[in-house]
């Protein structure tokens, strides 16, 4: 770890010009050339790295809802704000250098993660280069101009003279004519050659002023794609290590799955929830996955291993108390013998609620989890119904749970062109927006803040909110 005492000395060090306050971290944006070197904690290490990872998975799900990249800003503003707020150095604040470590470390785990195979690496390089594209353009004027500056970009600024030999009326649109041309080989800003927004000659590209900041962009993205491929090559020697293999194992799945692995916003559980009231619950606040398990458990009277395990950890954390537990479940089978049921099951649920065997608190699962995990077989009821259900399953059973809630056949071209992408968690947010259209949910809204859905306990905890605004009851708390 860093001492305060080298963070003075480092300062001293530090050449005119520069921004003295935050030596280590001059400015907010980062082209992150060398790894952290300090020491982390593993905990410092996974936090940094799944606080991250959010961000860029809610960019993902921004893509795949094809939304504008103004409106991408004002989604991911809220999220970042959440998880990876990251100041400028004018905000004069004390945990800035923290917030600029942390986004260090995480950009640094998730390499470790996402560079393992070509796929991976593709997605991690769009999602980051837009995070940088965002915190570019939200940036401190003067701040970004010292950045600029502090890095050589190899452009050169063109003469006035150079200019007027290039530019004629006929061969460059006039209102883009500028002041400023940076000239540059044209095979480093390939996208403004594809929009004519430069003017080329032997071989450089004249950029004007105002499409300066492509050439950064692209010079981010071919940087930390060469960074990547270095980084896939030295990491079989870090397979060795037993505590972060896992840990980036866990973080990778996350990002396959188009979203990060667990869902931070905690609801305090219904209080008096009871077994007679999961009906009407189900009926009202449930996604998919829930819905389904629970129509299957009143259809069959029973569940499999892990549809119990799915199920019963969402009840507990939507506020099922144990005894209430017990009763539904003891009901809910109601073909079997007490003598049966006291014997199979009665431990299992009591051990979910932390009360026998190691005693641990398990946690609900998450989208991740349940879309990555257990694939179901034949007679299964868990899963995700987004990725594990035939197309034609698919749209019958979603019709079947919501259109009593807004959904319908107009609908389903939508909602299966995301599915077909595979981006799963959308198509469930988009169905949550439209059955909760009539509570004043918008599309593009998502869970709140255009927050994609991560986690089924979220979706029926957002749900719920919005059904006691509409009542009146004053709001649930929502932390995270
Ligand atoms: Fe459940 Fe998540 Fe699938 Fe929605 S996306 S149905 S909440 S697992």
């Amino acid at each position: 770890m860093i001492s305060r005492r080298e963070l003075q000395a480092t300062s001293k060090d530090a050449k005119p010009g520069v921004v003295q306050t935050h030596s280590k971290y001059p400015f907010r944006l980062n082209f992150y050339d060398r790894p952290p070197v300090e020491e982390i904690t593993i905990e410092q290490f996974e936090t940094a790295a799944l606080d991250r990872l959010r961000v860029l998975a809610e960019i993902e799900s921004c893509f795949a809802r094809n939304r504008t990249f103004e409106e991408m800003g004002k989604v991911i503003v809220g999220i970042w704000d959440k998880y990876l707020p990251l100041h400028s150095s004018t905000a004069h604040l004390e945990r800035l250098e923290e917030e600029r470590r942390k986004d260090h470390i995480g950009h640094f785990v998730l390499r470790l993660a996402f560079c393992r195979s070509e796929d991976l690496r593709r997605r991690f390089v769009k999602a980051e280069t837009t995070l940088f594209k965002l915190r570019y353009q939200s940036d401190d004027h003067n701040e970004r101009e010292k950045f600029l500056k502090s890095r050589d970009f190899d452009w050169v600024v063109a003469s006035p003279e150079e200019i007027q030999d290039l530019i004629t009326p006929t061969s460059y649109d006039p209102a883009s004519k500028s002041s400023t041309y940076y000239k540059v080989k044209w095979t480093r800003v390939p996208d403004l050659v594809e929009k004519r927004k430069v003017v080329l000659k032997g071989g450089m590209a004249y950029v004007p002023a105002a499409e300066q900041a492509s050439i950064v962009y692209q010079e981010f993205q071919r940087h930390l794609e060469k960074d990547l491929e270095a980084t896939a090559k030295a990491l079989p020697r870090l397979d060795e290590d037993t505590r972060l293999i896992p840990i980036l194992d866990n973080l990778s799945k996350g990002f396959q799955a188009g979203i990060s692995s667990e869902w931070a916003g905690k609801t305090e559980g219904q209080e008096g929830l009871t077994a007679d009231m999961i009906d009407e619950m189900a009926y009202k606040h449930y996604p998919a996955c829930m819905r389904n398990l629970h129509m299957a458990l009143r259809r069959d009277k029973h569940l499999k291993h892990f549809g119990r395990l799915q199920y019963g950890l969402f009840l507990k954390v939507l506020g099922l108390s144990i005894d209430e537990a017990l009763a539904f479940w003891r009901k809910a089978f109601s073909t079997m013998q007490d003598d049966k049921f006291n014997k199979e099951y009665r431990y299992n649920i009591r051990h979910s609620y932390g009360l026998e065997g190691k005693r641990a608190n398990y946690a609900a699962m998450s989208c991740q989890q349940i879309l990555m995990s257990h694939e179901p077989g034949s007679g299964d009821s868990h899963g995700c119904p987004y990725r594990h259900f035939s197309a034609d399953n698919l749209q019958s059973a979603l019709l079947t749970m919501y259109s009593d809630h807004g959904l319908t056949s107009q609908d389903m071209p939508e909602i299966m062109h995301m599915v077909k992408q595979k981006h799963y968690h959308v198509a469930c947010t988009r169905v949550f927006e439209i059955t909760h259209a009539h509570q004043g949910v918008k599309k593009g809204e998502g869970v709140g803040g255009g927050e994609s859905v991560t986690h089924p306990n979220q979706y029926a905890a957002r749900s719920r909110e919005l059904e006691k605004k509409e009542n009146g009851d004053g709001d649930v708390v929502m932390q995270g």
